[in-house]
């Protein structure tokens, strides 16, 4: 049965930005933005401390793009989820398939970085997704449920907290979308998958990312178990973003 679930768009915007740039999106953003959808902004670590200032009472959430797996330490680099915490953070991106592919993040680390971020409040958007060669293979179902798997077993009933994204690595930032037929697809799997961990499958949150754009937003959003969006570049252009948001009121 669909349940009536609220949308969620989250912007990711990547290596992207600087201090104007930033100030004259999100103030674009905030002046048209529908009231009524929940959305967020995950920005740049060094962009946190601004944008939760700019941010604060707005109603628009923000997040980072990672976390460490690691509670403190000599992690060079890392950042962890008690200092996303004492920015505001409410959402953390874990396993975007290009850190997957450029970081060598595996399952495990995905699943552990989700965990982290679950321990200190903060909502991991845990990513997966297949290339195009697994599509090709017919092994888009196997993969993402695989990658999901380490998720649920490492987080057991917190497995309910989490916010999924399926993200067709052919899809980001390549101008190709996934059909609204085949994203669903996917979407039914995954929460399939969900169910059987979990009681609270049915109100868990399913974004789907890959080029969406203003024109294919409404009929992603529209399908049942897609529950919003992960916006890459279309992120990065306030009225594209508005325009989306929109979409999915
Ligand atoms: C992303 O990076 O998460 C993404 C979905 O990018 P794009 O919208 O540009 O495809």
């Amino acid at each position: 049965m669909t349940q009536a679930r609220s949308k969620l768009v989250v912007g990711n915007w990547k290596m992207h930005g600087n201090h104007a740039a930033n100030a004259e999106l999100l103030q674009g953003i905030l002046a048209a933005r529908p009231l009524g959808v929940d959305a967020a902004v995950c920005v740049p670590f060094p962009y946190l401390s601004e944008v939760a200032v700019t941010l604060a009472n707005s109603g628009l959430a923000w997040g980072a793009q990672d976390v460490s797996a690691h509670e403190q330490g000599a992690y060079t680099g890392e950042v962890s989820a008690a200092m996303l915490m004492e920015f505001g953070c409410r959402y953390a991106i874990v396993g975007h398939s290009e850190r997957r592919a450029y970081h060598g993040e595996s399952d495990q680390i995905v699943a552990d970085k989700a965990k982290a971020a679950l321990a200190r409040g903060i909502t991991p958007i845990v990513c997966v997704g297949e290339t195009l060669a697994q599509r090709q293979a017919g092994e888009t179902e196997a993969v993402v449920k695989r990658q999901l798997s380490v998720v649920i077993h490492t987080l057991g009933q917190c497995i309910g907290e989490i916010v999924v994204a399926y993200e067709p690595v052919w899809a980001i930032g390549t101008g190709l979308t996934a059909s609204p037929e085949q994203a669903q697809a996917v979407h039914a799997v995954l929460r399939a998958q969900l169910a059987a961990a979990t009681a609270r499958a049915a109100e868990m949150t399913l974004l789907y990312g890959g080029s969406v754009k203003p024109d294919n937003a409404a009929v992603l959003f529209s399908q049942p178990d897609i529950d919003g969006g992960l916006i890459g570049g279309a992120a990065l252009k306030a009225a594209d973003f508005v325009a989306i948001v929109r979409a999915a009121a």
